[in-house]
């Protein structure tokens, strides 16, 4: 493939020019899709090319996998049909009997996975505050342990995990850790240069940014044994994406600098004027000095906490009322795109949820930031009226 990887370039010039791709046969600087499931083998029976068949690896994917490996700094990137199919390849490479941490606070659909299927499958699943290192330290058990996943900021209540704290003690016991960097995006953070094994993301959020793919993605620190397992499970499981998926995806991802800068100067904004706001109990936001994991995201995250927050208002019923009464903040599951979206997170989790009933969980997008708090503040002023 004609990108160049590791040019020194900024990480907003690198994906900007996705690693200055040239077409090689018509110098065009936007990569074509390769629809093509099939291609010929050499008349001597090699196949030359490097390429057999699509759901083992198709030339679209590879433009975009390189961009992904290079801005997350690992040695290789693979795409998935979703964040989730990314996310449960990591745990299927894995081994019945394996002992797996993962955090009390995250993506609440691959939780679920774990605790269902994931163990199903065999894999001994234990729960753990990752925000408390000295927790993670005592449920990490030397030579059992394998896999140690780490979501941070932490789905939907924002928590930080300490990666190079807690890569540190998984190494020294044999353990792999793999974080889903799908809220901090590389231009926040990059968890491999923390010491991370493999990054997730699901693509379908702020990569691709529009909320018209769905995709995930895995990049790996080293192309050493565990990732070629990796690299099997999605060439015998076939959880690829469609090659127009993926040019699409790296289409949005120019962008993904410019998008995640707005989204987060907006979210810090919003953040801390809501606090001010009379119906708010709390507002849960990285950025904020009096949050809790504060100081840790300060030193892991670079230019900004990114775009995710949530408040807690006096109840259910305020929350749930708040939301009807916007009108510029979508109703709507998902984030990372560049529409504002507005949640009841509780509604959707169900009744396993850990997430308080009183929660609303914004994700910030690209809009004015002076109109998106606006709107909240007439939507809360509306919703307490209401009330009474
Ligand atoms: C959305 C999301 C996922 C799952 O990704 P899909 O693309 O929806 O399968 C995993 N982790 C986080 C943090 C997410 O927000």
């Amino acid at each position: 493939m004609s990108v160049k990887r590791n040019s020194g370039y900024s990480l907003q010039t690198r994906v900007a020019q996705a690693l200055s791709y040239v077409e090689p046969s018509t110098q065009g600087l936007v990569p074509p899709t390769y629809p093509s499931t099939t291609y010929l083998r050499d008349e001597d029976n090699e196949y030359r090319s490097g390429l057999v068949y699509s759901r083992a690896d198709n030339p679209t994917y590879r433009v975009v996998e390189s961009v992904l490996a290079d801005i997350e700094e690992g040695e290789d990137a693979l795409l998935f049909a979703s964040g989730m199919a990314a996310a449960v390849t990591v745990f299927q490479a894995l081994r019945p009997g394996d002992h797996v941490l993962a955090p009390k606070v995250m993506y609440w659909a691959l939780r679920n996975w774990l605790l269902t299927l994931g163990t199903d499958w065999g894999l001994e699943v234990e729960l753990v505050d990752m925000t408390n290192t000295a927790a993670v330290e005592k449920a990490i058990i030397a030579g059992k342990t394998k896999l140690v996943w780490l979501e941070t900021p932490g789905n939907p209540l924002w928590t930080i995990s300490d990666i190079q704290a807690i890569c540190h003690l998984a190494h020294s016991a044999g353990a792999k850790v793999a974080v889903d960097s799908t809220c901090a995006t590389p231009v926040l953070s990059l968890p491999i240069t923390l010491g991370a094994d493999i990054v997730m993301h699901s693509a379908t959020k702020y990569l691709n940014g529009h909320s018209d793919v769905i995709a995930g993605a895995l990049i790996g620190a080293k192309d050493d044994a565990f990732w070629q397992r990796i690299r099997m499970v999605r060439k015998q499981g076939g959880a690829v994406l469609s090659p127009a998926d993926a040019n699409q995806l790296l289409r949005g991802m120019r962008t993904l600098e410019l998008r995640v800068r707005q989204s987060s100067q907006s979210a810090q904004i919003i953040a801390e004027r809501l606090q001010a706001l009379p119906n708010v109990i709390e507002v849960l936001y990285p950025g904020l000095p009096s949050f809790s994991g504060h100081e840790v995201a300060a030193k892991q995250m670079q230019g900004g906490f990114g775009g995710m927050l949530s408040v807690r208002l006096q109840n259910s019923a305020m929350a749930i009322h708040t939301a009807a009464y916007t009108k510029l903040w979508k109703r709507a599951t998902s984030l990372g795109g560049v529409e504002s979206l507005i949640e009841h997170r509780a509604s959707i989790e169900g009744i396993d949820s850990p997430v308080p009933d009183d929660l609303l969980r914004l994700s910030v997008g690209i809009e004015d930031a002076d109109e998106l708090f606006a709107d909240l503040q007439q939507a809360m002023a509306s919703a307490n009226n209401a009330k009474n």
